[in-house]
Order: C-alpha cells, then sequence, then structure tokens
C-alpha cells in the first residue's frame, strides 16, 4: 500500500499534478473480508467490485461509509442491487443499461452518479462505446434526469509495455475535456502510473494492493 502511494506520488510529481486529487480505489474481487478490512483501516476509503452479487456481501460486511464503485459489466437485471448503495457505477456501456438505471433509481427516489465506458484502443473483447458514439449518447443521457455523468472510463488492453497503452488513455482525456467531462477512471496494476501521467483520478487497483489472486476477470 505504501509503494502503491509512493509510485503514484511521483508520476503524479512527474505530471505536475497533486496526488491527492488522484482517488485509490481498491478492488476488492476475490478478496476475503478481513483482509479488505485490514485495507480500510489502511486509509482506503473507496473499495470497487465488478460483480454485483461479490459487492453486495461486502457491502453488508464492511463499515457503512465506504464509497462503493460498480467497475465491471453490469446486467439489467442486477441493476436494482447497485442503484442506490454505490458511488459511482463506472461501466455505463450501453443505452438499455442507462434507461434501466435511470428507470430503478425514479422508483428509489435517488440520483445516480456514473462514468461512461469508452473502449478507446478498439479492442473487440472490451465492452464500452467507440469514441465516435460518444456524443450522441451524451446527448441523450440528458433525458435521463436521475442520471448524472461524472466522466469517463477506459479499460486498456493489457500490455508488457505499459508505454503502449499511452495512447489509449490519452485519447479518454481528450474526449472528456472536448465534452467539458471532470473525471478519469482509468489505470490498473499494469499501466497505472502511465494513466496518472495521462490525467486519471481514479485508479482501480487490485494485484497491486491485494496481490495475486486465483480469480477470473
Ligand atoms: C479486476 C479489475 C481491475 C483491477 O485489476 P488489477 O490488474 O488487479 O489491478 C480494474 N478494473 C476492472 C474493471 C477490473 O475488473
Amino acid at each position: 500500500m505504501q509503494r502503491v502511494r509512493e509510485r503514484v506520488r511521483l508520476a503524479a510529481a512527474r505530471s505536475g499534478r497533486e496526488p491527492r486529487q488522484i482517488k485509490i480505489i481498491a478492488v476488492t474481487k476475490g478478496v476475503e473480508v478481513p483482509r479488505v478490512r485490514e485495507v480500510v483501516q489502511q486509509g482506503i476509503t473507496d473499495l470497487g467490485e465488478n460483480r454485483v452479487q461479490e459487492m453486495t456481501g461486502k457491502i453488508t460486511a464492511l463499515p457503512p461509509d465506504i464509497n462503493w464503485h460498480m467497475i465491471g459489466h453490469l446486467q439489467t437485471n442486477k441493476v436494482k442491487y447497485v442503484v442506490g448503495r454505490v458511488a459511482l457505477i463506472h461501466s455505463l456501456d450501453r443505452w438499455s443499461l442507462a434507461e434501466e438505471i435511470n428507470r430503478r433509481a425514479v422508483k428509489v427516489g435517488v440520483a445516480v452518479g456514473v462514468l461512461v465506458q469508452v473502449n478507446t484502443s478498439g479492442e473487440r473483447t472490451k465492452q464500452g462505446l467507440t469514441p465516435g458514439e460518444l456524443p450522441d449518447f451524451l446527448t441523450a443521457l440528458r433525458d435521463l434526469p436521475r442520471i448524472t455523468v461524472h466522466g469517463l472510463m477506459t479499460i486498456a488492453p493489457y500490455a508488457r509495455n505499459p508505454e503502449e497503452v499511452r495512447p489509449y488513455f490519452r485519447e479518454l482525456r481528450l474526449l472528456a475535456a472536448k465534452h467539458k467531462l471532470k473525471h478519469l477512471s482509468m489505470g490498473m496494476t499494469n499501466d497505472y502510473e502511465v494513466a496518472v501521467e495521462e490525467g486519471a483520478d481514479m485508479l482501480r487497483l487490485g494485484t497491486a494492493i491485494f496481490g495475486t489472486r486465483d480469480i477470473k476477470k
């Protein structure tokens, strides 16, 4: 944890940014509650999960003041377990999901903050809108009053050399600037320093914090 914070600080310094503007989200998939609790005691306030069931279990088991982030592909029929319980949904990747989030938010009487997931690398296995689809999608979202778009999210392809994914992070930053969106969720264990240099303000870190786990991503 100390080491991660130090590397974030150095990457921030290299790019003239303030480390405290960069939020570390500890990704807890496959991690048992006691181990998550340790990290919370070390000052982590934000946790991320990519599976709804695992998240809801942990929400009940951990302190109530944690900010939860839904970071994985979200099935429409699971939206009801997420709305009203998470601080931010990072993985808004299609219109039908937006409609369902809004519908549910109206029903429960809450507002929902989201990031729109963009597939800047064009990798076929990755979810997310193409950069070309983004403008119309953002315009359409204005008709869903309970959804507030805070920014953009991307998942870079794995690269042995993280420099290779810099263009995908840079593109996300430029897209966000163009649409006057503030937050950028990008950077995982393999590439978070490059992401910080390209303007990330939310890092989603699993392995860097918890070590290697035996799970499917
Ligand atoms: C698992 C996961 C992460 C964290 O990955 P690490 O490489 O372990 O840091 C980040 N974002 C998403 C969407 C994930 O599913």
